[in-house]
């Protein structure tokens, strides 16, 4: 797969986790519980980390949530969840970080923006969070969102933007005004004594134009690593598909350190859903791997039988069910590919071609389904038993390709390569 060459940036610790282009990108998530109720938002935070969150952020509001922000910390680390928490301050981060120096001490970064530092005293109450991150050697993320913009800088800029020969269009203007105000306060930040890499930059619109534009002129002006994500990207399949649009063109770019997928969930809904929608888009964009990707055919008049479709769902959530335990006893095993296929018109190609893969019929096809190991066929399996007889193959795959750390795995036969449209 061509290699995306990613932008230059310094390296910024949140934590034990490293963001920049010398690493991953790193994926990330934000609570939804009320921060004071320590268990509900220990637990969530626990899920999170769990589907693979690598970094998760709280709201910190007030003072109850800033109190019970080292509770939480602590609940963690007694499940021996260690997971750097991040801290989303708003209107009173100054007074909070000095008000529960505990909480200051407990987050392994804090989110300000720059927007709703406080008004006329935004230049002191910055000063007063970057002076706790200094004395907590913590780092932090300007994160500019066009909700909140900087509205004396906005104004300043517009000001000036009518003053020229040629105007130009406000959306320009407020793209231009949202880096200013990121790359102002990285500036006052380093002033103030802050480390040139203690500082992560945001700035989140809501539309997909509007963010690639405005990381675009982002990442042109600094080599501060950039944390990504749509604001308010919505719900379902409209806050995945924009998400991926515009992170996508960006990640490609090489623009991109961090990303964090704003899914509204519904209600009571899985809040572990924006962690696989960000995993999922770096694994296929080929960055990263966090699981064994399935390839199941989308059906057609070729298979009547919905079979093929619950199994390939079942085979799914079977490795999403597994992978915590394989992903500390089995490195690798994220890179594993499983084809679970309709009919026989790409099903032992598509098969083939995976690591594992199964060929269902299709209708009028002889009722056998030939599964392929390492490009080789295994076996056919018949009968009502095919998908927990083909489970045992693939565990038993997993056991011998995937050996715990330490012990020498048995190598793949090497296939050769298949250009995806030659793949039906
Ligand atoms: S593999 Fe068969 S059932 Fe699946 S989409 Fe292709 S032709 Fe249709």
């Amino acid at each position: 797969m061509p290699s995306i060459i990613r932008r230059l940036t310094t390296t910024t610790r949140v934590g034990g986790v490293p963001i920049g282009s010398d690493h991953p990108v790193v994926v990330q998530s934000m609570t939804n519980t009320d921060t004071q109720d320590v268990d509900a938002t220990a637990r969530q935070v626990a899920e999170l980390a769990e589907a693979g969150s690598e970094i998760v952020r709280v709201t910190v509001n007030n003072d109850a949530a800033a109190r019970a922000v080292p509770a939480i910390v602590e609940a963690l680390e007694r499940e021996s969840v260690s997971v750097p928490i991040v801290g989303d301050f708003h209107y009173n981060g100054h007074v909070l970080l000095t008000k529960y120096p505990d909480c200051a001490r407990a987050l392994a970064k804090y989110r300000i923006n720059p927007g709703n530092v406080g008004g006329k005293r935004h230049d002191e109450n910055f000063r007063t969070i970057i002076d706790v991150a200094l004395a907590n050697e913590k780092s932090i993320r300007i994160g500019v969102n066009w909700g909140s913009l900087n509205q004396e800088l906005l104004t300043e800029l517009m000001d000036e933007n009518a003053r020229r020969s040629e105007p130009r269009d406000a959306r320009a203007v407020t793209l231009e005004a949202m880096t200013s105000s990121a790359l102002r306060s990285a500036e006052f930040a380093e002033a103030l004594g802050l480390s040139h890499d203690r500082i992560i930059l945001s700035a989140k619109v809501s539309g997909v134009q509007d963010l690639i534009d405005v990381y675009r002129m982002l990442a042109r002006q600094c080599d501060y690593p950039l944390h990504l994500g749509l604001t308010e990207a919505g719900l379902g399949a409209k806050g995945i598909v924009a998400s991926t649009a515009a992170l996508a063109v960006l990640l490609q770019e090489g623009i991109g350190d961090t990303i964090r997928i704003s899914l509204t969930p519904e209600p009571d809904g899985d809040r572990t859903e924006e962690v696989r929608v960000g995993q999922q888009i770096l694994q296929s964009m080929g960055l990263r791997s966090f699981t064994p990707q399935v390839t199941a055919c989308p059906g057609c008049g070729r298979t009547t039988s919905s079979f093929f479709q619950k199994m390939a769902v079942d085979i799914q959530a079977y490795l999403r069910q597994k992978m915590p335990e394989w992903r500390r006893e089995r490195p690798g095993v994220e890179e594993m590919t499983v084809a679970v296929m309709g009919c026989v018109v790409n099903g032992p190609g598509e098969s083939k071609h995976a690591d594992i893969g199964i060929s269902l019929p299709g209708t009028f096809e002889e009722p056998k389904a030939p599964v392929y190991v390492d490009g080789k066929l295994k076996l056919t399996l018949k009968g009502d038993n095919i998908v927990p007889e083909f489970l045992a193959i693939l565990d038993d795959y997993v056991a011998k390709r995937y050996a715990p750390a330490g012990e020498p795995s048995s190598p793949s036969d090497a296939r050769p390569w298949v250009p995806a449209d030659a793949r039906g």
